[in-house]
C-alpha cells in the first residue's frame, strides 16, 4: 500500500504526525510522508489516519 499527502490540501493540523510519526512528518507547514511503502503492519493506521484527516488530504493506494 502507497501513501501519499496532497498538499495544497492539507492544513498543517499535525494530527497524522501525531498518530504515526514513522509515516509522516511536518515539512514547512504541511505533513510530509516518510515512507513510499507503508510497512504492513501500519497499513490500518494509515487508513485510520487517512480517514481522521479532516481536509481528506491522505490518499491511500
Ligand atoms: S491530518 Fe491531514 S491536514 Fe493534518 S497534517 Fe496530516 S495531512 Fe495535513
Amino acid at each position: 500500500m502507497k501513501v501519499t499527502v496532497d498538499k495544497d490540501l492539507c492544513t498543517g493540523c499535525e494530527l497524522c504526525c501525531d498518530a504515526l510519526p514513522d509515516v509522516f512528518a511536518m515539512d514547512g507547514g504541511t505533513a510530509v510522508t516518510k515512507v513510499d511503502e507503508v510497512p504492513a503492519e501500519l497499513a490500518d493506521a494509515v487508513k485510520d489516519a487517512a480517514v481522521n484527516c479532516p481536509v481528506e488530504a491522505i490518499k491511500v493506494s
